[in-house]
């Protein structure tokens, strides 16, 4: 399980490697996505809170990356944090996820995006629920649920 410690390891010093890498020029990702997509997943934007899909979903399935169709998170681990964004408490798996420090707005935060496109997701803070005590708060346009065939 991460924690905060390894979050921050990351950040400073370099990502788990990724299982494959999905790279595509910026008109081929305008092509694929909505304009609102695009906006936060390649220019780094953010939603409105409680405006997403997926903030009060809690169905059964495998968050996926919007642009590559990666898996981000699974719905185990996903919490009503009240903060207007879906929000996790971990990654699917450790190298699904890549932190970078994010300095804009005069604040220092982690900045987390797909490690296979590069897609911004969200951040993360180290206040979420115990164990690991991360929260993953994450753009719904960012995933695709695809839900568990019941
Ligand atoms: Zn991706």
């Amino acid at each position: 399980m991460l924690t905060w410690k390894d979050v921050i390891g990351f950040s400073v010093n370099g990502n788990p490697e990724p299982d494959r890498r999905v790279e595509k020029s910026e008109a081929e990702w305008q092509e694929q996505l909505t304009q609102e997509q695009f906006r936060i997943t390649r220019l780094k934007g953010t939603e409105r809170p409680h405006s997403g899909a997926l903030c009060t979903t809690y169905d059964e399935g495998k968050y996926n990356c919007v642009c590559c169709d990666t898996p981000l998170f699974d719905s185990t681990i996903k919490f009503s944090s009240g903060t207007g964004w879906p929000s996790f408490t971990q990654p699917i798996r450790e190298n699904a996820i890549k932190y970078e420090k994010d300095t804009s707005y005069g604040m220092l935060r982690v900045e987390v995006l797909c490690n296979t496109c590069d897609a911004h997701l969200g951040h993360v803070f180290p206040d979420g629920p115990e164990p690991s005590g991360l929260r993953y708060c994450i753009n719904s346009e960012s995933m695709v649920l695809e839900k568990t065939p019941k």
